[in-house]
């Protein structure tokens, strides 16, 4: 569903006018008479310019926007231009890449290649491009089809400098002449010393390590093995780390240079941009080329359905849960048109529905934790899919006889046309928000890039009025038909069960340290003393210095003294009323943002804790509503609804809370906090059929702990929670504690019941006016009714208030300075954070750009150069914290430790930072007022007001950044050695790599 939300929104996206407000040097403004969209009106088709002709122009909506669609008249390059209003602007260019085995060649080139330029030469330039200049979002990524570099700026000078980064890279890369970048991005022997053991380690060689070492990944990565056998789709596009080792450079050089020509790109430029500029840039890359066929890669021919096909998950010997992964899979005919991709995903959605058939049979047969069904797509190939967490594979049979019966009983019943017109009001309230509160311009640049991978951009960007169409395609009561024929009778199928396999990982450990012992016995002492002066010598190009000044210059011209940097301003207001605090904020908008915080300090722990249960089963039936009412009615009123334990400062004090939060269009104010009410009181914890369900989603709970995508958040909770009460609680209600008690809730019958009934009498004492903050965005008719309605609906002060065990929460981890997590991966993950109450502006702002500075000098060429991590960065963020994250290579964990000197390095090299510092303030200032959408930056700013502070601090940090001096840079070294000192540290690692780093961890826990 997520998927399709964001290509719709985007579709009218295009056509729209966004950011609320402007920023700009002044230098690349264009007359208000002359301005690109004012431009584009004189165009015509066929229009020609720079050696390119106009083929396509669209301006349906003629004052938010043009599509311009130009081809290369030489090379037959395409480049796709989206002019409006909107200043955060985007570059792309894409290149139709196919693997063709599993070294990962695609992936290798793709690190490789926007390392560094003949023009641009260096180290690693991408780094300090995107470290250093004016830039809101920049990068680069490998799919199965196609190889695609990025990068979105507020400044189009700015955003041309690093396009012609990205194009010299592209045609004049610097790995073509130097073998060390693809030592480094791909892989390579180290042998320090001839006694060494002979290692391998690089950077796409660790990322894949980590990568197929999650089970969700590994299942979709492998399973297109078997379901297109025989062709490129069955290889890992990223690479198979074993094979990754039989790439060479010489074979890596010779598929650039067959894949990185023109007539093989497509380039998008999305924004507030001047045509002609850009493709006079194109041409003078473009026209050194002679034009070459490149075929569309060749359809995979589909032969019939393969049945059950079962496979491995490499884990440890002492692994205890076995559970898998179930996924039944469709390849889709080619001829689905865009619409009815679409329109398939919309079911899928209705299907998902907890209430449907389908869902209450799987859900009834206890063979996984959780289902869904959606469409995929994997390059030019689509597909559609049943997937089961944490399942029971051997139960694979039964699974797939349930999804034919149900998938059956699905072409033949009638569709609820209630939900459906719900699912479509839910679709215009997101839209309304998709098109206000994001960065347009990444999100557009990645999007259509995609598009364009998948051959279907005329169906992205010219399909006109798609929920219209999709619309139609229900109410003619086409989309059954339509999924009889795409899935249901599509024989192209296969069910793929992957079961972990214990042992497996620790065998294949040892299958590739006996490879590398026979390498090395194999060679001779000549040979080997040859390997030790190679690395010696990639060891000595990695320590050189990083991009020279003259090179930077070329890319980073903006200014910071030059930047108008002026916080928006909304009519704030702060208020109380019957005890309540009310903070509004005005913007003009249909739509409004409500947040009402409880104060729970009176809450014992373990009240805190079912409470926190409680509200992760919001939306479940309640004793006044049906499941489907509830669902409906949910789609209908009210938009990212969330409700959270946090703790929030208040009046400035740290305050336990209850945060519930929506969005809503003004006129649903009163159904929607009808909807909220009745789930916060009411919800039917009880129930069989609910209780079942919470049962299942304990265990998908439980399953998500070995997840990389929750790594981060555990990382940071776990480091945290030494160092401040809100992380502590964010640790007790998310880390282990809970995982403890999950696990006890789910092992016996009464365990269960007594779950169950914690869960249900833990909203007692809770919505009160105690302390009750209420916090609205929105006009000055719905911020008035939201406060009147919400205060009505408030119980009285409860005066017997006092304070509950709550407040200790933390106290015992006070004292675990460096935490381990064992858990079950080939990769290691690594974050130390330090949360402080930080309220001097200027301290902050030094540190931020100290640590930057660091970050490039230190951290990157240490672990991400040398030891191969394939993130590593440290740096502080605007709320006081200061931290440094590693991931993705297993030996991070002991050398860090060293690290830990960083400010007695930042001392050392604080006279340096001059030379950078305009480069680092940009980067940041850039970062701290990207344009997120006016109910974010209102919201924002509600938040500090609340807590008794002034505005948001953004742009005062943004302010203090631009005037920051050296000296000002040396004077934060001591606050900087400060929160070094009160950090906290967390590694989640296997439990060889823990045990390795010896006694450096205050307490391990065990996660698997
Ligand atoms: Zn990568």
């Amino acid at each position: 569903m997520k998927r399709f939300k964001r290509l719709t929104a985007l579709v009218i996206a295009f056509m729209l006018a966004v950011g609320s407000f402007c920023i700009g040097d002044g230098a690349t403004k264009v007359r208000a008479d002359e301005t690109p969209m004012l431009i584009s009106t004189r165009l015509a088709e066929g229009a020609k310019a720079h050696g390119f002709t106009l083929k396509i122009l669209t301006a349906e909506e003629a004052e938010d926007g043009y599509l311009q669609v130009w081809e290369h008249d030489k090379t037959g390059a395409k480049v796709y231009m989206l002019v409006n209003s909107d200043p955060e602007r985007a570059f792309g260019i894409l290149f139709k890449t196919e693997p063709s085995d599993d070294t990962g060649r695609l992936h290798i080139l793709e690190h490789s290649v926007c390392a560094a330029s003949e023009k641009y030469p260096g180290l690693d330039v991408f780094f300090d491009l995107s470290s250093q200049g004016f830039i809101t979002d920049i990068n680069a990524t490998t799919w199965h089809s196609s190889t695609n570099y990025y990068v979105a700026s507020l400044d189009e000078q700015e955003l041309m400098n690093s396009a012609d980064y990205y194009l010299d890279c592209s045609f004049h890369g610097a790995v073509r002449n130097d073998p060390n970048y693809f030592y480094r991005e791909a892989w390579r022997y180290v042998l320090e010393d001839v006694n060494d053991p002979l290692t391998v380690t690089g950077v796409v060689y660790n990322e894949m390590k980590g990568s197929l070492s999650d089970l969700d990944s590994f299942t979709l990565n492998y399973v297109f093995r078997h379901l297109y056998p025989d062709s490129n789709y069955a290889y890992i596009s990223g690479g198979v780390p074993d094979t990754i080792l039989d790439i060479t450079y010489d074979q890596l050089i010779k598929f650039y240079n067959e894949c990185y020509h023109p007539s093989n790109c497509s380039v998008l430029v999305y924004g507030d941009i001047n045509y002609d500029k850009w493709l006079e840039k194109f041409d003078s890359y473009f026209g050194e080329f002679e034009r070459e066929e490149f075929h569309a890669p060749e359809k995979y021919v589909p032969k019939g359905n393969y049945g059950i096909v079962e496979d491995k998950f490499p884990v440890a010997a002492n692994t205890e849960d076995l559970s898998g992964r179930l996924l039944y899979i469709w390849d889709l005919p080619d001829d689905l048109s865009y619409v009815e991709y679409n329109a398939l995903s919309l079911l899928a959605n209705y299907e998902n529905e907890i209430t449907s058939p389908i869902m209450q049979a799987l859900n009834a047969s206890g063979i996984g934790s959780a289902y869904v069904l959606s469409p995929y797509t994997l390059g030019d190939q689509r597909q559609f899919l049943v997937y089961a967490y944490d399942a029971d594979t051997s139960r694979a049979e039964e699974f797939k006889k349930i999804v034919d019966e149900q998938f059956a009983a699905i072409v033949k019943s009638e569709l609820d046309k209630e939900t459906l017109d719900c699912m479509f009001e839910e679709e215009a309230l997101a839209e309304e928000l998709a098109l206000n509160t994001n960065g347009i311009g990444v999100s557009t640049v990645s999007a259509i890039t995609r598009a364009i991978e998948a051959q279907d951009i005329e169906g992205m960007i010219l399909e006109e009025d798609l929920m219209g169409k999709l619309g139609a395609i229900f109410d003619e009561n086409k989309v059954l038909p339509l999924f009889e024929k795409a899935v249901v009778k599509n024989k192209n199928s296969l069910l793929y069960a992957v079961t972990p396999e214990p042992g497996l990982a620790e065998k294949n450990e040892a299958a590739l340290a006996e490879k590398l012992a026979a390498k090395k016995a194999a060679m001779s002492e000549k040979e080997l003393k040859k390997l030790v002066e190679q690395t010696k010598a990639y060891n000595e190009w990695n320590s050189a210095e990083g991009t020279n000044d003259e090179t930077l210059a070329k890319l980073v011209t903006v200014d910071p003294g030059r930047l108008d940097i002026t916080a928006p301003v909304y009519d704030t207001k702060r208020t109380e009323k019957n005890g309540v605090t009310i903070v509004t904020a005005n913007i003009d908008s249909d739509v409004s943002f409500y947040r009402y915080s409880f104060d729970i300090s009176n809450l014992n722990k373990k009240q805190v804790r079912y409470l926190n249960e409680y509200i992760g089963c919001l939306g479940l039936s309640t004793t006044t509503r049906t499941q489907e009412q509830v669902s409906n009615d949910g789609r209908k009123y009210v938009n990212n609804f969330s409700a959270r334990i946090a703790s929030q400062e208040v009046n400035g004090k740290e305050v336990p809370s209850l945060v519930v939060s929506f969005y809503a269009f003004n006129d649903n104010l009163e159904n929607a906090l009808d909807h909220v009410f009745d789930m916060l009181y009411n919800t039917d914890i009880t129930d069989p059929y609910n209780a079942a369900y919470i049962g299942q989603m304990a265990t998908y709970s439980l399953g998500t702990y070995s997840d990389p995508g929750t790594v981060n958040s555990l990382l940071q909770y776990a480091a945290g929670a030494s160092t401040s009460y809100s992380m502590a609680l964010s640790w007790y209600l998310n880390g282990i504690t809970e995982y403890n008690f999950l696990k006890e809730a789910i092992s016996s019958d009464e365990g269960f019941e007594q779950y169950l009934v914690g869960m249900s009498n833990s909203m007692k004492n809770v919505v009160k006016r105690q302390n009750c903050v209420i916090r609205v965005v929105g006009s000055e008719e719905s911020r008035k009714a939201s406060v009147d309605s919400m205060l009505a609906r408030l119980p009285k002060k409860n005066k017997t208030y006092k304070a509950g065990t709550v407040a200790k929460i933390g106290e015992k981890s006070k004292n675990i300075k460096t935490m381990a997590l064992e858990m079950n991966t080939q990769a290691g993950f690594l974050m130390s954070l330090y949360s402080g109450d930080n309220s001097d502006v200027k301290e902050l702002a030094a540190e931020m750009v100290a640590l930057s500075f660091m970050s490039n000098a230190v951290y990157i060429p240490q672990f991400r150069y040398v030891l191969g991590a394939y993130g590593a960065y440290c740096g502080a963020t605007s709320d006081g914290m200061v931290y440094a994250q590693l991931y993705r290579s297993p030996e991070v964990i002991g050398p860090y430790a060293d690290i830990l000197t960083t400010p007695d390095m930042l001392e050392a090299y604080a006279p340096m930072i001059e030379d950078y510092m305009d480069g680092f303030k940009l980067q940041l200032i850039s970062q701290l007022i990207t344009p997120t959408g006016k109910w974010n930056m209102a919201s924002t700013e509600l938040y500090y007001l609340a807590a008794g502070d002034g505005n948001s601090p953004e742009y005062d940090i943004a302010a203090a950044i631009r005037a920051l001096t050296v000296d000002d840079i040396i004077a934060a070294v001591p606050a900087v050695r400060e929160a070094y000192e009160n950090m906290g540290t967390a590694v989640i690692a296997a439990s060889e790599e823990i045990s390795a780093a010896g006694d450096m961890f205050d307490k391990v826990y065990i996660l698997k």
